[in-house]
Formats: structure tokens, C-alpha cells, sequence
């Protein structure tokens, strides 16, 4: 028998339920009601047409009335507000407003789409704020655009930093306007965590976007031209968007007495009725079960509406199905970067009290040798049972396809280490062999294997704090762009020849750029028996998550990116640095300045968006002048000018400066170096190069001794199995700095004795003491390579940290020089 079936609301949800039914019976009478002038509508576009993204105002019509009546064969009144629902008779109260007749219509079946409505909270002055717009619908979008157009708007500001704040916030900028954005909370887009959405703060402050966090609206003054915070910040305004938040359009449920859930929510079974049997909800309008940790919620947004919308039309057909929950899947722009989640973010599994662990990684989008490869800030959130909580994603490109793949997996209940054995498809312009997915995967594994143990950056101050020993295992010109508060360098590929620094009987605290060089850390400490924790994410989560606010006095001469067009004679280079993740783009830049002349400019572009910050702090550090530091694109480009910042002295962070002087001063533009060739391998000679390398390091310079040929027997430790010409070479030479002879007078080694005892008689360190000393003092100790091959020394007779490199090496460290010795 047919059906006469009601729909109010007939945008996302209804609208869907509607050619739906329709496709589904072919008899039945399908009724769609909408109390504005449009149905079907693209909600979700409107923010893009009032930023002249979206040309057409027609486009955003994705069915007209007739169009939808014509081709369904539906009865789509418009105009038409349903006022009352009466469960008892089953009939809908509407009143058509253009025409203002009012009548009952009965139903079969009902259907409740009526969405969701703004939260306009009662503000002082609000009244008289005619410069204050909410944006639901396209009459709200009409007035907004008309009101920008007639008012000569300059400064607009949006209180609320959800995905409507965040998208008008964007939009008006299109537009040319100066905006600030006001946000209760912490931080903006709240489906990410917080060190998630600081990326998107910079991104914010970046385009000259105020950003006002932590504060909220407390009055509107002047007819709206005045906004008061509630910290007391007056901020001028032209135009204000209020986009706080959205309630469920629950009114003619709660009259109905429709039952209601979680934030006055219609509740509905997986069925989608209501206490109702014949009368549904579906949309913004309705409480859905969290498909994670099973809570009730209402999660607005249009996937689950258009879901809903075909389901419960099959519910009507007697098609069996129902609504499991929602995922709460959703994506944003926020300038060039995309900002993607799903499931459960941290603050809201810490609401319930649920256990879960942390991966943060960095992987490229793509290959990074392949061009326009830029990272992925990715974090995945999953519980001891391995089961998959949520995931959430900022960076410029393939952000969505890996949540919108980690979405699948965990709809389907995926556990989190087999994300490592979905086969994703690949070529370099597109992914990695291994994708960032599957690197989640391996992650997890080797954490639920216990192959790693991971600390948050969170927790990070707290042992800076209490004084934990945290090691930074990244290369000395990362340094740079910053690091963790009293961690002590020791790159990677020394830390296995200097185990000896660290304590066996302490937790080690280890750290790179984004994870990696962390793990492979944490694995070299492990094996040795150290207890070792790898910062998760490294120092990029760390750093992001530290990011502070910087708003700016707005400027109507916006400043332009450098062309690239030199003031002097010196060609400027063009250095493009996209697709490599930090520290690659740094690394480059300094390359190449390394070969420039003074003056000379150099217009660097990264992928990046970190290399914006991190380009500041490396300049600042190495005297060079950063003239322009924009976004072009997807792009950070930056010109960057030698030497120009050393006019005024360098203001180093005086930990870094030390840092990085126990480690290598390739960096430094001061002479304050000394270095020193040891090439005799002689008692005396090695004694008096100790003792003038101690004396110039105790005077605070930087000292490199350059041991070469016979040089080398001064740092033999250990004895070491040879075979051929190194074998005689072993027998005829001294086996170490204690068995060195004397240049005259050895005597058959009595000479050496004897100077031996004298220096023990006036307490003198004996040469190996002293070496170890000068070690401490932090003198660089460099075997020569090419010396080591023709005499057959090998790496494992020295100690353990001798560092090893060719001329190169030590002509760098000469450049700083101004003391050069050669014994
Ligand atoms: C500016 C904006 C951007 C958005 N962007 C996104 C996005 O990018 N991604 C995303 O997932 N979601 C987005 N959303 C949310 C998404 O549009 C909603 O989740 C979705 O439209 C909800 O569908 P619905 O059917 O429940 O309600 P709606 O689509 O809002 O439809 C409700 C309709 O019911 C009508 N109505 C209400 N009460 C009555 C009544 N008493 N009588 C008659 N008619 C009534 C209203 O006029 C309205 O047309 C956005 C929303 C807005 C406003």
C-alpha cells in the first residue's frame, strides 16, 4: 500500500531521504518541506562564493524545487515552516510564509532533517551590532557578501575557531580584508589536539591573521565597530562573524515531546526513530553513537546526513539496515594546508578515561626526490588491544588520503600494525613505497613489540626539569632551527663511538628531527644495554607544539616576495629546497652559502612550512639577514643575504653556542679557533701539542688537532689483530700514547723514562691522561683517513672519540682559525 511520507528539512539529509524514497517506491506520496527559498542546497560552499572562489551563486544550487519535483516526482514546498508536530494524530502543522496560509498536513511516516542552528549567545550590545552575521544558509551568505560590498569593510574579525571560522577566516583574506579571529579555547579546529592545531596557528599568523586564543567576546560597543574580550582586548572591527558553535534545530522535537539525548539531540535507535516508531531523525539534528569508544554525541557534519538520509529511506522500504555510528571523519583548508581527523583525538579519550599511546611521524607526501613532495605532520592514536582510535593529519598535500585510508581501516577493524600490510598504491609523484599508513604501522609495531619506548612532547619540560639526560642526535647545523633545553649533541653517527658519555644507570632520553634518526638511536642504546626513550615525533612535534602566537599591527602595504633582484652586482641564486623534510631545506641553504660571496642573495624556496621559522633562527644564528620570508603557493620562499647579519653581533642562545663548540664550529664566523697538525708520533712533540691545545681551549678557543702519518701512535688505545704491511707496520711502531719514544735522546726508550718520571715527580698528567683531559675540555680530536689506509690503522685501535676526516676537515677548521700549528 502506498505511503505518505513527510520530510522536514530539505537540504543534506532530507533532500537524500527523499529521491531515495522515491527511487525506492514509485507510489508512495513523498512530501519534502523547507522553511527558506532554497533546498538542496551546498551548505558547505558558501564560505568559498563570499571569498570569489566559487564564481557562480547558480552552482552552489545543487537542485532547484522544480528541478527536484520534475525529475523524482516529489511535492518539494519551499516557504514552507513546519511549526508543530502531533505524534498522536500523526499530522505536521505547517505555515507557508510568503503566502501565510497555515494547514495541517497527515503522515505515514515522518522524517526530521531540520539540522542544526548558530549558537548566538546573549552579548552586550549585540543588538545594535548590525555589523554581525552568522552563515547557516544562502540568505545568511547573501547578506554577508552584500553587507562586505555596500560598507567599504577593511577589518573583519571572527569569533569562534571551528571549520566555519576557519574557512570565513580564509576567505575574507582572499578578499583583501585585514583579519583577526577570536577562539575561546587554546586553539582552533577542535578535532585536532593541540600541538596538531599549533601548525595551523602558524599557518594563521603567517597570512597576517590575528589570532586571539584563550579569550572570548564579552561585548560589542559602538554599534558593533568595537569588539571587548573578555580579557579586556578592545579590537576594532568593521564586520564580525559569529561562528561559536552550532545546537541541534531540535524545537519542534522538544515540543513534541520527541525524546532528546546529548545536547538536546533528537535520540534515535539504529534505525534511525525516534520514541516515535513512524517518526525519524537523521543529520546535525540527532544524537549518533561515537563509533570508537561507543558514547553518545551528535557529530554534525554532512557525511553521516546524506548516510542517514538513504538509510532511513531503506528503513521505510522495509530494506533491513541501520546506522552503526559516526566516525566523526572531516577535513579542512586552512590556507595551503589541510587539516584532517579521525575518530577520538587525545582530549576527548582523556575525557572518558580511556588508555591509549601515541605515534607522531613526518613522512613526505610523496617521494622526496620527486618534485612537490611536502610533509605530513601525522599522528595516530590506538589502545593496548591494538585497536585504532583516531588519527589526525596537517600538512599541504595527501593529508586526507591517508586519514580518509586509516578512516577505512578502522571502520572495518583493522588493528593498528596491520596498517603495515595495506597495500596502497605507488609511484613517486604520488607515495612512498613504504606509505606514511604503513609507516604508522611499523611505528606501532615496534612499539607494541617493545623494540622502542616513546615519550610525548608533553612531557618534554618536565625532564628538562628535573634534569633527565637528553640526547640530541641530530647534526650540529640542526641546531640552528633550535633543540630541546639542556640536551647535549652527540650526532648519530658518533653516538657508537661515544657510548662512554652517557650513564648506564639512567633512563636516556633521545631525540632527532622528526623520530627517526631517534629510533635508530634508541636501538643502537638498547643493544647496549642503556634504558633509553625515544621523544616521539622529535623535535618538529616538539617545536610545533611550543609555536607562540605572534600577531602583528595590520598593514595595508602588504609585504611582497622578493623577485629575486639583487641591489648589488652579485648574482642571487635560486635555490629550490621542496620535497626535502627538515633538516634537508636547511642543510641546502647552507650549502650553498657556504660558496657565496659576502652580500650575495640567495631566494630559497622549501615545501616545508616549518623552513619559514626555522630559516629566522638559522640566520639569526650565522649572522645572514633573512630579507623576505613569505608563502607563494604551496611554498615557503625565502631571500636570505650573506653575512648581513653579522653588521650587528650575533646574538646566539649562549647553551647553543657552547653546543655547538663541543661539537663542530664549521658555524661560527668568529676566528676563535685553533688548530693544530700532530705529525710526529714523538713523546715530546705529542706533550707539547696537548699542553698548547689545553692551554687554548682553557682560553675559550675552539681546538681541532689534525693527527696524521706517525701523529697517529698518540692516539693508539687498543691492540688489534693485523695481517701483511699493517702487521709491520704494528711491530715497528709504538703501540700508544704511553709507549711514545723521545725525538732525541730515547736511549732505547731510557730517555722516555726518565722524562717520565720527572713529569710524575712534578705532577704532571701523564699523555694518556692529558688526552682524555683534552677531550673533556672539548678539544676535537681527527684521525687523517688517508694516512690511516697507507700505515693500516684501523678505527677500532683509537679512542673512541677520535673523529675521522681528510684534508677538507681540517682546512674547514683552519677558516675559523687564527692560531696554526704544525708539529
Ligand atoms: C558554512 C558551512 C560549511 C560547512 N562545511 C562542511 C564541510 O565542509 N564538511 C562537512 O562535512 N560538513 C559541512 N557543513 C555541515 C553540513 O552542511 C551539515 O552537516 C549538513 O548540511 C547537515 O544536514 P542536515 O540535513 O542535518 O541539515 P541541513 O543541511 O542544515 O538542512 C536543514 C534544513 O532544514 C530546514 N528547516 C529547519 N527547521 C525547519 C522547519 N521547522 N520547517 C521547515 N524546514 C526547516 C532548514 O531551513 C534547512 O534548510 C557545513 C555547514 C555550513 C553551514
Amino acid at each position: 500500500m502506498a505511503k505518505k511520507i513527510l520530510i522536514i528539512g530539505g537540504v543534506a539529509g532530507g533532500a537524500t531521504a527523499a529521491t531515495r524514497l522515491r527511487r525506492l517506491n514509485e507510489d508512495d506520496e513523498i512530501i519534502l518541506f523547507d522553511k527558506g527559498e532554497y533546498i538542496s542546497f551546498a551548505n558547505c560552499g558558501l564560505p568559498y562564493y563570499i571569498g570569489g572562489t566559487i564564481k557562480e551563486r547558480d552552482s552552489l544550487m545543487v537542485q532547484t524545487v522544480e528541478g527536484m519535483e520534475k525529475q523524482y516526482g516529489l511535492d518539494v514546498r519551499n516557504f514552507s515552516d513546519a511549526t508543530k508536530i502531533d505524534p498522536e494524530k500523526n499530522t505536521v502543522t505547517v505555515h507557508n510564509t510568503q503566502s501565510g496560509e497555515t494547514y495541517d498536513e497527515s503522515f505515514d511516516e515522518l522524517i526530521i532533517s531540520t539540522g542544526a542552528k548558530p549558537i548566538v549567545p546573549k552579548i552586550k550590545g549585540l543588538a545594535d551590532a548590525k555589523n554581525t552575521f552568522t552563515l547557516r544558509n544562502i540568505p545568511d551568505m547573501d547578506q554577508i557578501k552584500k553587507y562586505i560590498a555596500d560598507h567599504n569593510v577593511q577589518t573583519a574579525t571572527i569569533i569562534g575557531g571551528g571549520f566555519i571560522g576557519l574557512e570565513m577566516m580564509e576567505n575574507f583574506k582572499q578578499l583583501g580584508l585585514n583579519v583577526q579571529l577570536v577562539e575561546m579555547s587554546s586553539q582552533v579546529m577542535p578535532n585536532l589536539d593541540f600541538e596538531m592545531a599549533q601548525q595551523l596557528h602558524s599557518q594563521i599568523n603567517l597570512h597576517n591573521v590575528n589570532l586571539y586564543l584563550n579569550d572570548g567576546l564579552a561585548e560589542f560597543q559602538n554599534d558593533g565597530k568595537k569588539l571587548i574580550l573578555q580579557s579586556g582586548k578592545e579590537l576594532e572591527t568593521d564586520m564580525t562573524i559569529l561562528s561559536i558553535g552550532i545546537t541541534p534545530a531540535n524545537d519542534l522535537a522538544k515540543d513534541a515531546k520527541i525524546e532528546l539525548g546529548f545536547k538536546n539531540a533528537i535520540k534515535v535507535n539504529k534505525q534511525l526513530q525516534t520514541n516515535y516508531p513512524n517518526i525519524y531523525a537523521i543529520g546535525d539534528v540527532i544524537q549518533v553513537n561515537n563509533l570508537v569508544d561507543g558514547s553518545e554525541t551528535n557529530i554534525p557534519l554532512a557525511w553521516p546526513a546524506n548516510r542517514q538520509g538513504r538509510l532511513v529511506a531503506d528503513i521505510i522500504n522495509g530494506i533491513p539496515a541501520e546506522y552503526p555510528g559516526t566516525q566523526g571523519t572531516s577535513v579542512a583548508k586552512v590556507f595551503e594546508l589541510t587539516a584532517a581527523s579521525t575518530g577520538d583525538n587525545e582530549k576527548t579519550l582523556q575525557r572518558q578515561n580511556i588508555p591509549y599511546h601515541v605515534i607522531h611521524i613526518h613522512p613526505n607526501s610523496s617521494a622526496g626526490y620527486y618534485p612537490g613532495a611536502s610533509p605530513i605532520n601525522l599522528k595516530l592514536l590506538y589502545n593496548d588491544d591494538k585497536q585504532i582510535l583516531g588519527a589526525q593529519a596537517v600538512g599541504t598535500k595527501g593529508v586526507e588520503k591517508r586519514i580518509d585510508v586509516i578512516s577505512t581501516a578502522m571502520r572495518f577493524g583493522a588493528k593498528v600494525d596491520e596498517l603495515s600490510s595495506i597495500e596502497l598504491s605507488y609511484a613517486p609523484p604520488y607515495s612512498s613505497a613504504k606509505d606514511p599508513v604503513n609507516m604508522l604501522g611499523y611505528v606501532a609495531d615496534n612499539e607494541i613489540n617493545h623494540r622502542t619506548k616513546t615519550i610525548e612532547w608533553d612531557q618534554v619540560d618536565r625532564l628538562v626539569d628535573e634534569k633527565a639526560t637528553i640526547i640530541d642526535v641530530r647534526n650540529d647545523f640542526e641546531l640552528t632551527t633550535g633543540k630541546i633545553p639542556s640536551s647535549k649533541l652527540i650526532p648519530l653517527n658518533q653516538l657508537r663511538d661515544r657510548l662512554n658519555e652517557l650513564p648506564k644507570d639512567k633512563t636516556i632520553y633521545v631525540y632527532c628531527q622528526v623520530g627517526l634518526r631517534g629510533y635508530n638511536a634508541s636501538r643502537v642504546l638498547a643493544n647496549d644495554g642503556f634504558d633509553v626513550v625515544n621523544i616521539d615525533g622529535g623535535f618538529k612535534t616538539y617545536k610545533i607544539a611550543k609555536y607562540e602566537i605572534k600577531n602583528k599591527p595590520f598593514s595595508k602595504n602588504k609585504v611582497k616576495t622578493s623577485s629575486g633582484s639583487s641591489s648589488n652586482n652579485l648574482k642571487t641564486l635560486q635555490v629550490d629546497a621542496c620535497g626535502l623534510q627538515c633538516p634537508g631545506p636547511i642543510l641546502k641553504v647552507k650549502q650553498h652559502m657556504d660558496k657565496m660571496d659576502d652580500g650575495q642573495k640567495m631566494v630559497v624556496k622549501a615545501s616545508d612550512f616549518g623552513f619559514s621559522a626555522d630559516i629566522e633562527s638559522w640566520a639569526k644564528n650565522t649572522g645572514n639577514k633573512v630579507l623576505s620570508n613569505d608563502i607563494d603557493g604551496d611554498t615557503v620562499v625565502a631571500t636570505v643575504q650573506k653575512g648581513q647579519g653579522a653588521s650587528t653581533p650575533v646574538k646566539q642562545d649562549p647553551e647553543l653556542a657552547a653546543e655547538l663548540a663541543l661539537n663542530d664550529g664549521q658555524l661560527h664566523e668568529t676566528k676563535e679557533g685553533a688548530t693544530m697538525v700532530v705529525f710526529d708520533g714523538d713523546l715530546d712533540k705529542a706533550l707539547a701539542s696537548l699542553i698548547i691545545a689545553t692551554g687554548a681551549a682553557a682560553m675559550g678557543k675552539k681546538v681541532t688537532m689534525f693527527f696524521t702519518f706517525w701523529g697517529l701512535n698518540v692516539l693508539k688505545k687498543n691492540k688489534v689483530k693485523k695481517h701483511g704491511v699493517a702487521k709491520m707496520f704494528d711491530m715497528m711502531l709504538p703501540s700508544g700514547a704511553d709507549k711514545l719514544p723521545l725525538s732525541t735522546m730515547n736511549m732505547g726508550g731510557l730517555g722516555s723514562k726518565m722524562i717520565k718520571s720527572v713529569m710524575k715527580k712534578n705532577n704532571v698528567d701523564p699523555l694518556p691522561v692529558m688526552i682524555r683531559k683534552a677531550n673533556d675540555l672539548g678539544i676535537k680530536f681527527v684521525a687523517c683517513t688517508m694516512s690511516m689506509g697507507l700505515m693500516g690503522v684501523k678505527k677500532e685501535e683509537l679512542y673512541s672519540f677520535v673523529e675521522y676526516g681528510g684534508v677538507a676537515t681540517y682546512l674547514g677548521d683552519t677558516e675559523n682559525s687564527n692560531l696554526n700549528l704544525f708539529i
